[in-house]
């Protein structure tokens, strides 16, 4: 069967949920084989997951390049695998890292690039991509037709299925480029405790509905009951309520959860255009015309002030 190449993420010594779904999608195409890069002692614990999840074999390289540099290492060690295995596609999970790692692989091995593929299947002459466009107006198939096929993947896009392969280890020494930027230093971001906002599974997202910054705590609080990441119009960010980095939209985060909750949202295309590939959307707002009305699964009518913590109290009930 076909090799496809798979770049797990990883944090801290453990690999990221967008990985194994990757692992899974990847076994549709052919065989999956997974890149462990810079995981250092950790390497053996993320190899060990990734067979588990399917990858025959787990190529591994390690160096401080991968922490002290910028993309491009990773890019080296992605092309040089690639290049020397004649893999038939790479899959990378679709992030603002990883597409930049995606474009820069498939420039390097003279391919074609697709990003945010949502579904993958087998095709006559490789790998078909669907991607949804236009604010999910339109789903499309997609195929590369020239050299190996390098696909960026939504996250939650799969379920993570385990299905144990040999995951043997083969250490790749990698011939880096340089020339990359360096990182000088590191902040950490303080956390929330809530899951990364592009990864999770459910989202409750906020907007000018909740009418102040300290509105939000309903929102948090209806987050916290389902263990969600929490999500923002433009209009609550612009007014300064949430931070940025919690913008769900065309200028924000793109997110695709198997639950998406929109309180006090009217469902501007440029929103939706951030999470209408949701697969099962509910939305609460006092106005029965709102335009989000016309996307949802379920829609509630009424003020989010008192569906919210009714909801938040029954989920915390059962
Ligand atoms: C180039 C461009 C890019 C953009 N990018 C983005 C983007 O990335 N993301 C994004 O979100 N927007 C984006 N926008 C803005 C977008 O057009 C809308 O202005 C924005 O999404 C509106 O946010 P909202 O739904 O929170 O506010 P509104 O449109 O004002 O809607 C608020 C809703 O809350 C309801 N409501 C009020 N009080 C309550 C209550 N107590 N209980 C229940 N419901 C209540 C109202 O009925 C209303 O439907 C962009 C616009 C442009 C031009």
């Amino acid at each position: 069967m076909a090799e496809i190449l798979v770049l797990v993420d990883h944090a801290d010594g453990a690999v990221r949920k967008p990985a194994l779904e990757l692992l899974t999608l990847a076994r549709r195409i052919g065989t999956p084989s997974a890149v462990v890069l810079g995981a250092g002692e950790a390497a053996a614990s993320v190899a060990a997951t990734a067979a588990e999840y399917g990858a025959a074999t787990v190529y591994v390289a390690d160096g401080a390049e991968f922490s002290e540099r910028l993309v491009v290492p990773k890019v080296d060690a992605l092309t040089q695998i690639a290049k020397e295995k004649e893999v038939a596609a790479v899959l990378v999970t679709s992030s603002g890292e990883g597409k930049e790692i995606a474009a820069r692989v498939a420039l390097r091995l003279g391919s074609g690039l697709l990003t945010d593929a949502v579904e993958l299947e087998a095709g006559d002459e490789g790998p078909v991509a669907t991607q949804s466009v236009f604010a999910a107006s339109y789903q499309v198939k997609s195929r590369v037709s020239r050299g190996v096929p390098v696909i960026t993947v939504k996250p939650n896009s799969a379920a993570p299925e385990a299905a144990p392969a040999a995951g043997t280890v083969e250490d790749v020494a990698v011939a880096f480029t340089g020339n990359a930027a360096k990182v000088v230093s590191r902040t950490a971001r303080v956390s929330t405790g809530r899951p990364e906002l592009t990864e999770s599974a459910i989202v409750v997202s906020g907007g000018r509905g909740v009418g102040a910054a300290e509105g939000f705590g309903v929102v948090e609080k209806l987050a916290d009951s389902l263990g969600a990441a929490v999500g923002a119009s433009r209009a609550a960010v612009d007014a300064g309520w949430y931070p940025h980095a919690n913008q769900v939209g065309q200028t924000g985060k793109q997110v695709s959860p198997q639950l998406y909750v929109a309180a006090g949202i009217s469902g501007a295309i440029q929103h939706r255009a951030g999470m209408q590939t949701s697969k099962t959307i509910v939305a609460v707002n006092k106005d029965p015309e709102a335009p989000i009305f016309d996307l949802v699964d379920y829609g509630v009518v009424g003020d989010l002030f008192e569906v919210l913590p009714q909801l938040t109290e029954e989920i915390g009930a059962r």
